[in-house]
């Protein structure tokens, strides 16, 4: 279904202003770069970019890195920002596995990672976002306080991560197995092009909220009301 060769995409991309070609090079910089001090917010996987842009556009006072492996698909988020003059909001062509080399230790505030590839096979179990490994990376850039926000209709896909998680530093702070009919969970939500298509079907939407187990205060714990 993904466009992986769009005619003209790579070479765009490439020549792109919105596009931090040499995200290597910043680790501990990303305040300077976008001139503020605003918190810095990831989503990995983008996309086509309809949520990472409606929320760029929601909350001009944080600043918002978009990540997308595909060019293909890259491109159409970069015209969301371009037609709505978002300047806090910038994208980085690449795989999420570097993560640790273009963010510097607790320099992101919060991870978004929203419908990732269900990756479903057992030998590619590693690349799936929500994975112990990527729980691993994000800890190495998140701040302390910091949180990842996970949402998808992939019920195997949800399951894996939410074991994934005792194996990492974090805890679920928050989980809902019907994101739309959770009032509280729901406030706010923004659909991102999966979420539309899926829920339209009638597919429920899973989602979980991760802080670090030291973050966690004693009680309301998720995780501990499930166990
Ligand atoms: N988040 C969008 C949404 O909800 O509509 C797109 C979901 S699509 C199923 C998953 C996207 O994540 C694809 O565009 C894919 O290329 C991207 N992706 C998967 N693994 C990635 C990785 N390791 N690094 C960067 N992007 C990745």
């Amino acid at each position: 279904m993904r466009l992986r060769n769009v005619p003209g995409s790579m070479e765009a991309i490439a020549e792109s202003p919105y596009v931090v070609h040499d995200p290597e090079k910043r680790p501990g910089a990303w305040r300077a770069y976008f001139g503020n001090d605003n918190p810095i917010h990831l989503e990995i996987g983008v996309g086509k970019g309809r949520f990472i842009a409606a929320m760029a556009e929601q909350h001009p006072d944080i600043n918002y890195v978009g990540i997308e492996k595909y060019s293909s698909v890259l491109i159409k988020a970069l015209e969301k920002k371009e037609e709505k003059g978002l300047s806090n909001l910038v994208f980085i062509r690449g795989d999420a596995e570097l993560v640790t080399l273009w963010f510097g230790k607790g320099e992101v505030s919060r991870i978004y990672l929203n419908f990732s590839d269900p990756w479903p096979k057992k030998r590619t179990a590693r690349r799936r976002l929500p994975s112990r490994e990527f729980l691993r990376r994000y800890d190495g850039i998140l701040e302390q306080g910091g949180t990842i926000e996970f949402k998808t209709d992939n019920r195997d896909l949800f399951d894996f991560a939410v074991e994934e998680v005792p194996f990492s530093v974090f805890r679920i702070d928050q989980i809902t197995y019907d994101l739309h009919n959770d009032f509280e969970m729901n406030a706010g939500n923004i659909m991102t092009e999966y979420e539309a298509r899926f829920s339209a079907k009638g597919n429920p939407i899973f989602k979980y909220i991760l802080c670090r187990k030291e973050d966690l205060t004693a009680s309301g714990s998720a995780q501990e009301n499930m166990e």
